[in-house]
């Protein structure tokens, strides 16, 4: 094992102490760009899982926890940002190393990641209750918001820092105390943050991590746990619906972001260059492994042609390769799974008389798991590439013919995550971006995730808010005071 940064741990965190899986079995982290082993990190046990949610509770009830004001917890997720902030240059390497993704992409993540510290830094002061008028005399209505209790964060590897600082964040903001699964594909950089929070003084039990690459009994376990009062996860649609039903008998809080199937309409009312350079952002970024890239581009007769162009051309001039190189764009899909979806996918819309018009292969001379950016025409309902979320640089275009049209064949879809579309005309901007079934919609502008902004999806997208003011809500409960005979 190479260790490139001092930031890599090879132990969990459980209790404040860095240790090994009870029965001293480990797993490898490999680099996806070229398979070599970067790392091996405990592989816990559920008995290990519940030591780290009895840690969690623990700590839950602690002085050291519970004595602390907003005040307190806020210049403590203040002190995790700076130190992040300080290794940002190690945390986005150790990223591209286990992701594949761009450094430059990593970089950009530990920025976005570590904005939503700061911002839930910002916010633990302002959970402010109400006092309500009451109907009786001599009464008062109090409402005050506390803290759920332990909740168990579960984490994809497609953003293996901002998708942890996003829960964490809010829920130590909260006062909360946490149990963190991140990904099997990418513990590195959930243990190299939560190196950070300890030596940012987060009392130990406070922030836990538990690595694994056997996520469903530990995940049985986060859902069957009384101690765990709230879960949330971010993933796919398959795993959140397994976890809502399992959390069900508990009746816990959950905050699910899964997957979408992000439309993407360019009215002939568009700007074409804004509508590509959109596209690009919102299709490529991550190697199209974002629940929130555009999945299908609904593109209308007027603006077609142009368009696919346009797009066609700077698809090719796409530089593809390992991650770590400055001006690299596309690295490689996360593992072998995906790899053969995305190919799967495209084959499927080939044998469905679809038109691949770039692209559209595997790039083995660059290295096992890279696949060539794909632009692919006249893809029939029928395809997988319209019902699923494709989790890969595949754009598929479809033609429409006018508004009424391209709503409804955007709408149609179980999913509803983010939605983007490009239109001049005031009155259609405002007609569209209301009867998107999404959570999210993009006017004429292809990225739109930030911290002050609330992240979340409706239909079998999820349920719950994340990031803005909004994300600290499924950390508290409230509680209704009654003080009578006043
Ligand atoms: P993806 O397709 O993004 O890998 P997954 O839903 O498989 O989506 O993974 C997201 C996270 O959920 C990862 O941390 C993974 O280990 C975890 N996970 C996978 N299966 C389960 C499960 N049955 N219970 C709990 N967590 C799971």
């Amino acid at each position: 094992m190479r260790s490139f940064s001092a930031l890599v741990q090879s132990k969990a965190l459980v209790n404040g102490n860095w240790i090994d899986s009870s029965n001293s079995a480990t797993f490898e982290v490999r680099n996806p760009s070229s398979g070599e082993v970067i790392g091996n990190v405990p592989n816990m046990t559920v008995s290990d899982a519940q030591d780290a949610i009895n840690a969690a509770k623990q700590a839950y009830e602690s002085k050291e926890w519970r004595s602390l004001t907003a005040k307190d917890r806020s210049n403590l997720l203040k002190k995790w940002h700076k130190l992040i902030e300080q290794h940002s240059q190690e945390i986005a390497e150790i990223m591209t190393a286990e992701s594949g993704k761009p450094i430059s992409e990593s970089k950009g993540e530990v920025a976005y990641g570590n904005a939503f510290v700061e911002w839930f830094a910002e916010e633990a002061r302002r959970i402010y209750g109400e006092i309500i008028p009451s109907p009786v005399a001599n009464r008062e209505i109090i409402v005050m918001k506390q803290p759920i209790g332990v909740a168990a964060l579960i984490t994809p590897w497609n953003f293996p820092l901002a998708m942890i600082t996003r829960k964490a964040g809010a829920a130590l903001a909260a006062g909360c105390t946490v149990v963190v699964k991140p990904s099997e594909d990418t513990p590195l950089t959930a243990l190299a943050v939560a190196k950070l929070a300890e030596e940012a003084g987060i009392p130990k039990g406070v922030i836990n991590v538990v690595t694994t690459n056997k996520a469903a009994p530990i995940g049985d376990l986060f859902c069957k746990s009384p101690d765990v009062r709230g879960i949330s996860f971010t993933g796919s649609t398959e795993v959140g619906k397994l976890l809502f039903r399992n959390s069900s008998d508990g009746i816990k809080r959950i905050c699910l972001e899964l997957g979408g199937n992000a439309p993407f309409i360019v009215f002939d009312s568009a700007n074409v260059e804004k509508a590509v350079e959109g596209a690009m952002a919102s299709k490529f970024r991550n190697c199209g492994q974002t629940c929130v890239s555009a999945n299908r581009f609904f593109v209308q007769d007027g603006v077609y042609e142009k368009f696919v162009t346009q797009l066609k051309q700077r698809v090719e001039a796409l530089k593809i390769g390992d991650g770590k190189a400055n001006d690299v764009q596309i690295g490689p899909l996360i593992n072998q799974m995906q790899f053969k979806k995305v190919g799967g996918f495209v084959e499927d819309a080939r044998g469905k008389k679809a038109n691949v018009i770039t692209g559209g292969k595997p790039l083995p001379s660059i290295g096992p798991l890279f696949y060539a950016p794909t632009i692919i025409t006249d893809v029939p309902a029928t395809a997988q590439l319209y019902t699923e979320e494709v989790f890969g640089p595949v754009v598929s275009i479809i033609r429409f013919k006018d508004e009424t049209e391209a709503i409804q064949k955007a709408n149609d879809t179980r999913r509803g995550l983010a939605g983007y579309f490009y239109s001049e005309n005031l009155q259609q901007v405002f007609r569209v971006a209301k009867r998107l079934e999404v959570g999210m919609v993009g006017v004429n502008e292809g990225m739109i995730s930030t911290a002050e902004a609330p992240f979340g999806g409706v239909k079998e997208s999820g349920v719950g808010r994340e990031g803005s003011h909004h994300g600290i809500d499924d950390y508290v409960d409230i509680k209704y005071i009654c003080m009578g005979n006043l």
